[in-house]
């Protein structure tokens, strides 16, 4: 299973097989590979609207499974090496990248190469891959439309195009550029736009640049009453910093994180480009951010009401909110006390480069064996 690249967390899932939906034996085969055994509500509904060729509107966030609804049928409705004829435009370096990740797996079966071009990185070195050929690009909207002009790629083969998080592209100011490189597209493609609500601007870029889309709305999944997603990272203690620098590159969004510790803060403020704010328990109470999408304890919060009060920074209104706890076998006793406290269990999940620390499940269940 491909999993030191791609996260690993519960999604929602249906009755339903992925042989039902019409893809190729190759790329059946690759989502076996991956461990999935049937496909999430909106890859059900998705895939098979995508493979006929119909525009599609997908009401989905993070989580739902979107990234591989909209990479299976644009990888099998490609063909290598006639020139950029894929196109993904999204908001940030954190979904492009891992994007670029699905779309490097499931098109290695049908030889399709994809490059990024994110903004704030190497113009020069983008512009080296570009000159390799590829056959889809995932970017961020500055840096295309700047490639654009520097007519270092050429968007004019492009039969498959995918907005994803139309809404957070919008919310970032994108709507100018994402109009100035829709206009150079081909007008006869394919489109299948993405986002988590559907504000009027949104609905309206998908009036002007879709045909008749079909609207596929998911009820977002593995979200408590409250709106809160709980995760649990379960690693080694010397794995905790790999483990939040690969969580902070694959989950998006504003983000909070909770240390114990002066040298820890020190350090996640050393780590880079992440829209990140460090706070103790005691830093926290006077703040109230509303945009805060993600709260990751770094460290076990010490009382059970820590962690409900921690987790109440996300989520505000009608938003919703991840709260990821990172945590190893010491922390077994503190688990044990939220999961009773949340009246479920924390999600086990894994995040890209990171070994997962294995618990030994009781076996009191499996009789005694002698
Ligand atoms: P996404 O919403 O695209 O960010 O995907 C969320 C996560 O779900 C990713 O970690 C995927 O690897 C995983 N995933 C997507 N589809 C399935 C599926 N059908 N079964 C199990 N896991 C999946």
């Amino acid at each position: 299973m491909p999993d030191v690249s791609l996260p690993q967390h519960p999604v929602p899932e249906t009755d339903r097989t992925f042989d039902e939906l019409g893809l190729a034996p190759g790329l059946r085969l690759a989502v076996a590979e991956m461990g999935w055994v049937h496909p999430t509500p909106i890859q059900a509904a998705l895939i098979p609207t995508a493979l006929s060729g119909r525009d599609v509107v997908g009401l989905a966030e993070t989580g739902s499974g979107k990234t591989a609804a909209f990479a299976l049928p644009m990888v099998q409705r490609l063909e290598a090496g006639q020139g950029v004829t894929g196109l993904i435009l999204s908001p940030t370096r954190e979904i492009t990248l891992q994007t670029k990740a699905f779309l490097d797996y499931f098109g290695a079966t049908r030889r399709l190469r994809a490059v990024t071009l994110i903004g704030g990185l190497n113009i020069r070195h983008q512009m080296d891959e570009l000159k390799r050929r590829p056959d889809i690009v995932v970017a961020t909207p500055g840096r295309l439309l700047d490639h654009l002009e520097r007519g270092t790629v050429r968007l004019d083969k492009v039969r498959e195009l995918v907005l994803d998080e139309a809404d957070h592209m919008l919310d970032m100011g994108f709507l100018p550029q994402i109009h100035h490189v829709l206009e150079k597209l081909p007008p006869v493609r394919h489109t299948m736009m993405f986002s988590a609500t559907m504000p009027a601007d949104v609905a309206r870029l998908a009036q002007r640049f879709l045909t008749d889309p079909v609207r596929i709305d998911i009820t977002p999944p593995g979200r408590a009453a409250s709106g809160i997603t709980h995760r649990l990272y379960l690693v080694d203690v010397d794995n905790k910093r790999p483990a939040i620098h690969s969580l902070l590159n694959h989950e998006l969004g504003p983000t909070l994180v909770f240390v114990r510790r002066r040298s820890d803060a020190e350090w996640l403020w050393r780590i880079g480009r992440h829209r990140i704010l460090v706070a103790t328990d005691v830093a926290a109470r006077g703040i109230d951010i509303p945009a805060i999408r993600h709260v990751v304890n770094y460290d076990i919060p010490e009382t059970v009401e820590d962690y409900i009060h921690r987790g109440g920074r996300t989520a505000r209104g009608e938003m919703t909110g991840l709260v990821s706890t990172i945590a190893s076998w010491m922390d077994k006793e503190m688990i044990r006390e939220i999961e009773r406290a949340l009246g479920q269990p924390l999600a086990r999940c894994t995040t890209p480069g990171v070994e997962p620390y294995l618990e030994v499940v009781p076996r009191r269940r499996m009789g005694r064996r002698r």
